[in-house]
């Protein structure tokens, strides 16, 4: 039986989010200590909560919403690719990866492990646009990072999501690579069937084959 590497970030009122958006909020609706017969959680979250999937309606208004994500590219042979960079990966960084008919990439990066930190870092370490364009070029299908944006913070046209989006690439976030050494991995990213939703909070784990 392989190792499972949760590569997930705990979903808590603890974990950061991008400014702006609804923060992670749990109560419960019946709680057996009230004397009712059950708990019932009720949540409360944006969509780009923790580790998750953007889906092209994120930026597109005319985009796939995230219950149609194919599932043939959200399960698959992936690589994790370790970057020394220190504020943002750009095309030479890349190329440093062997990427030749790979059509799932993880980066990791400083930011892994960054998220257990209630506060937002601004200066996380992100895809520049030209970065995105050859990902693109190269055939990739999903790209993962590991804070929670692909995008340089403050980016005025959000051109590495658009780039990405319009080719049909899906984007996954908030990822915590601490445990995953790089190297080839079976993969399985799976965002919630949430009918009309840009986006939406997943389980991402690894595996080596056998
Ligand atoms: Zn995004």
């Amino acid at each position: 039986v392989p190792k499972i590497i949760d590569v997930t970030v705990p979903l808590s009122s603890e974990v950061p989010t991008f400014p702006g958006d609804p923060r992670f909020q749990m109560d419960f609706s019946h709680r057996i200590d009230r004397g009712e017969p059950y708990n019932v959680a009720r949540l409360t979250l944006g969509a780009h909560s923790g580790t998750h999937v953007d889906a092209p309606y994120h930026f597109l208004s005319d985009g796939a919403t995230v219950e149609r994500l194919p599932l043939e590219v959200l399960v698959g042979p992936a690589v994790v690719a370790e970057v020394s960079a220190a504020s943002r990966v750009d095309v030479a960084d890349l190329e440093r990866i062997d990427l030749d008919g790979e059509q799932r990439l993880l980066l990791k990066t400083r930011m892994s492990g960054q998220l257990r930190r209630p506060e937002f870092q601004e200066d996380f370490v992100y895809l520049t646009p030209e970065a995105a364009a050859h990902l693109v070029e190269r055939g990739l299908r999903l790209v993962g990072i590991d804070y929670l944006s692909v995008e340089q913070f403050g980016s005025p046209d959000f051109a590495a999501h658009h780039t990405l989006l319009e080719a049909g690439v899906v984007i996954v976030e908030g990822l915590d690579l601490s445990e995953a050494a790089p190297g080839r991995y079976q993969m399985a990213c799976l965002p919630l069937r949430i009918v009309g939703a840009d986006g939406s909070p997943a389980r991402v784990v690894l595996w080596k084959d056998a």
